[in-house]
């Protein structure tokens, strides 16, 4: 990097230690300080000329030598240990502190500012009638003059301002001239066309117009940032301005006596040409534009090229990063909407097949319903037709009995089985006529008769219309009587239509065993008797045992499916329950649970 400074401007400055020994004594010690010969010697001797006689007052017991040099040999001589104090550019102090012990003591106060500023920057300048250069990225492929790719105001301020305006300074510029110090030699291969324009330190300009070596309408900022309480043009940031630097090995006595004697150097040569010195300013700002650039210190991180590619296209990234998000938002949303109406759809099948079966589940009970409504016609229709016949059959059998019993038949053979004959025929007539009467009453949806019946009569009543049936199926009955104390209160005609439908429906779940045994048991609940009808019958299938009080539900072949619902609606006119369920011996068991009191046989009817 510093192969770009130019060799042929080494100065080996000896006027004034020379000018300052001859005042010494033999004792005398030396001390050196090496300045970055940045312009023509001349000029930098005017402005160090107070400083130097500052130290040339307050520390007489030593001989002050100044050497001004280039940048590489500045650090030739820092390397060498010959100078005990440096002053160079922001710059080259970052660089020199990455690699020896450095630290400043003090920060220049720049001559030709008013307040003084402690800060230094760059300018990049233009001819007058060039008029074509007007922003950073008219710079793109010109020709452009610098001191030196190592010079800080020089050259790496404005570096750093192309590339963070997106001009690479290797591609894109058509052109770098470097000249080597003294910084006049660019105003030179402007004014003679080398280069489109150059890059000064700021306030240099201004200078070279104040001592008449220009004049200053010639040239015009190609930038300026028109900075407050800043005389000079600047197109860069501002940086403190250059340090007063110790080195490691320098004696920290002396360093304290050179600090104090700089704070109080005083400037008596005319306003803006000679240097003062202020407490140092932190470098922090300089080291960020060398950690930019990937310079000194921070040569060692390579520039990211992903990282430096990023930086260049930022805003179109944040624009396709946008885009892309809300193509991202729009699909999220998107999947959402469709997710939501899907599940619209699902709920809405959902509901739709949930209603049809409603529907079709009302309609079979409608269907179901209007067929025992209809059934119920039929049978009150049925039953008013048969009560004309009964009544007839009933009375032709009275007829039968009274003939049988006057003189005139007293001589008929077998009259007197005809008489028992007739007699039965009245009384199942009878039977046969307070059933359909019962049943009349009962689509009529009248309240049944109630009496008080003993228990065990009715019981054994019902068990002999069976009779019949359990011979033919060769049932075997197991009846332990019931307390014949035991009382219940109903209409007799609809407890005996309960009682043999049990008994009928037990016989023709046991048709096809092998084994067919019939249970009737009586016990008591509280206040209730319970009539329980247990067979070895086929069971009760867990399937249809919710259906079984179903009108119409039916397993036989021949059945009605009405039987158990005519008998539970009985029971429950009698403010009773009726259940049938799977009995643990096998069978079912039916189980008709009534109202039941004990007391004396005498008041109930046995008939
Ligand atoms: P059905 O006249 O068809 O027999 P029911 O209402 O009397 O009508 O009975 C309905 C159904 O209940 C029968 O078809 C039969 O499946 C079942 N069932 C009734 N009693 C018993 C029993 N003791 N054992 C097994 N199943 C029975």
């Amino acid at each position: 990097m510093l192969g770009f400074a130019a060799p042929h401007y080494w100065i080996q400055g000896c006027l004034f230690a020379l000018l300052l020994s001859s005042s010494l004594s033999a004792s005398a010690r030396d001390i050196t300080l090496g300045v970055l010969a940045w312009r023509d010697a001349e000029a930098i001797e005017t402005t160090l000329e107070p400083t130097l006689i500052a130290l040339r007052n307050q520390l007489p017991d030593h001989v002050f030598e100044v050497e001004f040099l280039p940048l590489a040999e500045l650090e030739q001589a820092v390397a060498e240990g010959r100078v005990d104090f440096v002053m160079t550019n922001p710059g080259h102090y970052v660089q020199l502190n990455d690699r020896y012990s450095v630290s400043p003591i003090a920060t220049l106060q720049a001559p030709d500012l008013d307040p003084p500023l402690q800060v230094v920057g760059s300018v990049v300048v233009t001819l007058a009638q060039a008029d074509s250069i007007q922003d950073w990225t008219d710079l793109k492929d010109r020709r452009i003059g610098a001191v030196s790719a190592d010079a800080f105001g020089g050259f790496q301020l404005v570096r750093d301002k192309l590339e963070r305006a997106g001009l690479n300074v290797q591609r894109d510029i058509g052109q770098w001239v470097f000249t080597g110090f003294p910084m006049e030699n660019l105003i030179q291969i402007l004014d003679e066309g080398q280069v489109d324009a150059i890059i000064l330190r700021s306030c240099l300009l201004e200078s070279l117009a104040r001592e008449g070596k220009l004049v200053q309408s010639d040239y015009r900022p190609v930038i300026d940032l028109q900075l407050p309480n800043h005389p000079c043009w600047v197109s860069t940031p501002l940086y403190p301005d250059w340090p007063f630097l110790q080195l490691g090995t320098t004696d920290p006595h002396l360093a304290r006596q050179v600090l104090q004697v700089l704070l109080q150097v005083q400037v008596e040569t005319p306003q803006g040409v000679a240097y003062k010195w202020a407490a140092p300013l932190s470098y922090r700002p300089v080291y960020d534009v060398f950690e930019r650039l990937r310079l000194g210190p921070f040569a060692a991180f390579p520039l990211n090229p992903f990282a430096a590619f990023v930086h260049q296209y930022r805003f179109w990234l944040l624009g396709l990063m946008l885009f892309m998000l809300l193509g991202f938002m729009h699909h999220l949303r998107a999947e959402y909407l469709v997710r939501r109406r899907t599940r619209e759809l699902d709920q809405s099948l959902k509901e739709q097949r949930q209603a049809e079966a409603a529907a079709h589940q009302r309609q079979s009970e409608l269907l179901h319903l209007s067929r025992f409504a209809l059934m119920g016609e039929l049978a009150a229709g049925l039953a008013h037709e048969l009560n004309q016949p009964l009544t007839a059959i009933v009375n032709y059998a009275n007829g039968c009995y009274r003939y049988l019993n006057t003189p005139q038949a007293a001589d008929f053979e077998h009259r007197d089985k005809l008489l028992q004959a007739s007699e039965l025929i009245a009384a199942q007539g009878e039977q046969a006529g307070s059933i359909i009467k019962n049943l009349r009453a009962f689509l009529r949806k009248e309240t049944p008769n109630t009496e008080v019946i003993a228990l065990h009569p009715l019981l054994v009543e019902a068990l002999e219309f069976m009779q019949a049936s359990f011979r033919q199926h060769q049932v075997e009955l197991d009846y332990s009587p019931c307390p014949p104390d035991w009382l219940i209160q109903g209409d007799r005609v609809q407890l005996l239509q309960i009682l043999v439908n049990l008994l009928a429906n037990a016989v023709d779940a046991m048709q096809a065993q092998p084994q067919r045994r019939l249970s009737l048991r009586v016990t008591e609940i509280q206040d209730r008797v319970a009539i329980h009808v247990i067979d070895t019958g086929v069971g009760i299938p867990k399937a249809i045992e919710s259906h079984l009080f179903d009108p119409f539900f039916t397993t036989k072949p021949e059945g009605m499916g009405l039987g158990l619902r005519l008998s539970q609606t009985l029971a429950e006119a009698h403010h009773g329950q009726l259940m049938l369920h799977d009995h643990p011996a096998g069978g079912a068991e039916a189980l008709l649970i009534l109202p039941g009191f004990k007391g004396p046989t005498e008041n109930a009817n046995d008939r």
